[in-house]
């Protein structure tokens, strides 16, 4: 089983790449800002815990989010039908990296890359402001650079969190928490420049996802 994580700060294309994985090669895509901001819609206990959390871009706590990936990614292996998962938004902290560390030893998989996505904090703004998300199946677009079809117009939002002030913070938060990851991850690193298009970088994981199949 293919594992990959990708690190990044908001607006970086970290879900847009997943998506393609999906599509493309039948990855599972687990997104830990997707499976928060279910929970709040939900309103389950757990959703009215992390709601001002996640609204103030602060990062939930390291035993809450480990909590949720022990459980998913349970119950994606009991149910397996794919070549690899995703791990989009997970780790973010190094107490989470190395949890995670362990999880992947015990279950006996290992990890083939960490994606680092690369984005200036001018850029990560520019690209926040226009973002809107398919309320069905939270797909991403941009205004701009990739409008959705007009079949899907009237489903679109807006984050709560993607107004430019958070998203200063939420790179903040990024800088301080989680790029201390790119050295912990060192050998297994693989620099992804976010100012390219995302067809180019769709080529790019083409590549990569060829290399697992090949050595695997
Ligand atoms: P971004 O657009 O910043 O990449 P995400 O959709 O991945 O946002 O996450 C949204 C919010 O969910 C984060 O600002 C944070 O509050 C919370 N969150 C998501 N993943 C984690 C994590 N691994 N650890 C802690 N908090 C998280």
């Amino acid at each position: 089983m293919n594992i990959l994580i990708f690190l990044g700060p908001a607006g970086s294309g970290k879900g847009t790449q997943a998506q393609y994985l999906k599509e493309q090669f039948q990855f599972a895509h687990l997104s830990t800002g997707d499976l928060l901001r279910a929970e709040v819609a939900s309103n389950s206990a757990l959703g009215q815990k992390v709601k001002s959390v996640i609204q103030s871009g602060d990062l939930v706590s390291d035993d809450i989010i480990i909590e949720i990936i022990k459980d998913r990614v349970s119950s994606l292996i009991k149910n397996g039908d794919f070549n690899g998962i995703v791990f989009d938004g997970f780790p973010r902290t190094l107490q989470q990296a190395k949890s995670f560390d362990h999880m992947l030893t015990s279950l006996n998989l290992q990890l083939n890359k960490a994606i680092y996505f690369d984005l200036t904090l001018d850029e990560s703004i520019r690209r926040i402001s226009g973002r809107q998300i398919d309320s069905r199946n939270n797909h991403v677009y941009h205004k701009i650079s990739n409008p959705a079809p007009a079949d899907v117009q009237p489903h679109l939002v807006s984050r709560n969190d993607d107004e430019p002030e958070k998203v200063k913070h939420r790179y903040m938060v990024y800088q301080n928490e989680t790029e201390p990851l790119i050295s912990h991850y060192d050998s297994k690193l693989v620099r992804i420049d976010c100012m390219k298009s995302i067809d180019h970088i769709h080529h790019t994981f083409d590549d990569l996802v060829q290399s697992f199949q090949v050595s695997a």
